[in-house]
C-alpha cells in the first residue's frame, strides 16, 4: 500500500474515533447531569460514592475533550498536507509510528529528544510542563 493510501486509512480511523468519542462524551455528560440532580436530593445517602462517580466522570469527559482536540489537530494537519511530517526536522514520520500513534507530530528521534527536554525543563521548574 502507498503512503497516501495509508494516510487515507488513518484519516478514516480518526474520523470514526472522533464520532465514537463524541458519542461517549455525550453519554458521560448525561450521566454527570443525572448524578448532579441526584446529589441535590437530600435523601440521597451515598454521598461519597456520588462524589467519586462525579470525579470519575469529570476526568473521563476531560480526557475525551483532549482526545477530540488531538483528533481535530491531526485532521487539520491532513487538510493542510503536513500530517505525517515531523514538526521539528520535516522528515516523514514512519507509517508504523503513525498507525500506533496517529497524533504523533514528531519522528521517533525528535520525540525522544523532545521528551528529554520536557523532562529536563520539568526538573528545573519543579513542575510538569506540557
Ligand atoms: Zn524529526
Amino acid at each position: 500500500m502507498s503512503r497516501a493510501k495509508d494516510l487515507l486509512g488513518i484519516r478514516e480511523l480518526l474520523q470514526k474515533r472522533r464520532k465514537t468519542t463524541e458519542e461517549a462524551q455525550a453519554g458521560a455528560r448525561r450521566e454527570l447531569m443525572a448524578l448532579k440532580d441526584q446529589e441535590r436530593d437530600p435523601e440521597y445517602e451515598e454521598q461519597a460514592q456520588a462524589e467519586l462517580a462525579d470525579y470519575t466522570l469529570s476526568t473521563l469527559i476531560e480526557a475525551q475533550r483532549r482526545e477530540i482536540m488531538l483528533i481535530d489537530a491531526a485532521l487539520r494537519r491532513m487538510d493542510t498536507d503536513v500530517f505525517g511530517e515531523c514538526v521539528d526536522c520535516g522528515n516523514e514520520i514512519s507509517m508504523d509510528r503513525l498507525e500506533a500513534m496517529p497524533f504523533a507530530i514528531r519522528c521517533e528521534e525528535d520525540a525522544a529528544l523532545h521528551e528529554q527536554e520536557t523532562r529536563d525543563a520539568a526538573r528545573h521548574t519543579g513542575s510538569l510542563s506540557l
